[in-house]
């Protein structure tokens, strides 16, 4: 895979741009709690785009039903460690289910809306960047996912 230079932030608008009027469409607040100075870290950009894009599509779909829709993009730095998080206010998930979101083909959406494979898929995609997925319910209600990458050096 290919190993160049990410700004996280950078990586947060492009996935949030490949949604381009669905979210408005949909009603959806998107808070965006990013430090000014940029977040690199390494890996393929791509990639990383695609596990934030499965997160958001998932996020998306979950707050379908659920008034005033708000999804939070979060990012810091601690230590050695990037952190970046994506919040909804949907539903949560279901406490039976935390343990399985991230087997293969295990989907709780109706035949023909989902595989069961985004979760998956990220969560390997994570594995070959070096970093972490993991989940939580929010205790305001509505799920987050958590993603930790290693904090790569600034660009000379
Ligand atoms: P799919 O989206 O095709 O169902 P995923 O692997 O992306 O497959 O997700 C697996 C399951 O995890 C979903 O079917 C759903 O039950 C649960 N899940 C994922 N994201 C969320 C979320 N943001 N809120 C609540 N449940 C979620
Ligand atoms: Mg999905």
């Amino acid at each position: 895979q290919r190993q160049e230079l990410i700004s996280v932030q950078a990586c947060l608008t492009y996935a949030l741009r490949l949604f381009g009027s669905r979210l408005s469409e949909q009603g959806v607040r998107v808070e965006q709690r990013l430090p000014e100075t940029t977040l690199w870290v390494q890996g393929d950009l791509v990639r990383l785009e695609q596990v934030l894009v499965n997160l958001i599509g998932n996020a998306l779909q979950a707050m379908k039903a659920y008034s005033a829709p708000t999804l939070t993009l979060t990012a810091q730095r601690q230590g050695d460690t990037v952190t970046i998080s994506v919040a909804d206010s949907g539903p949560g998930i279901a406490p039976d289910h935390v343990e399985r979101i991230f087997e293969p083909f295990f989907t709780t959406k109706a035949p023909g809306s989902g595989l069961g494979l985004g979760l998956s898929i990220s969560s390997r995609i994570m594995d070959d960047l070096g970093g972490t997925l993991s989940a939580a319910n929010r205790a305001e209600g509505g799920a987050c996912f958590i993603l930790t990458l290693p904090h790569a050096p600034e660009p000379q």
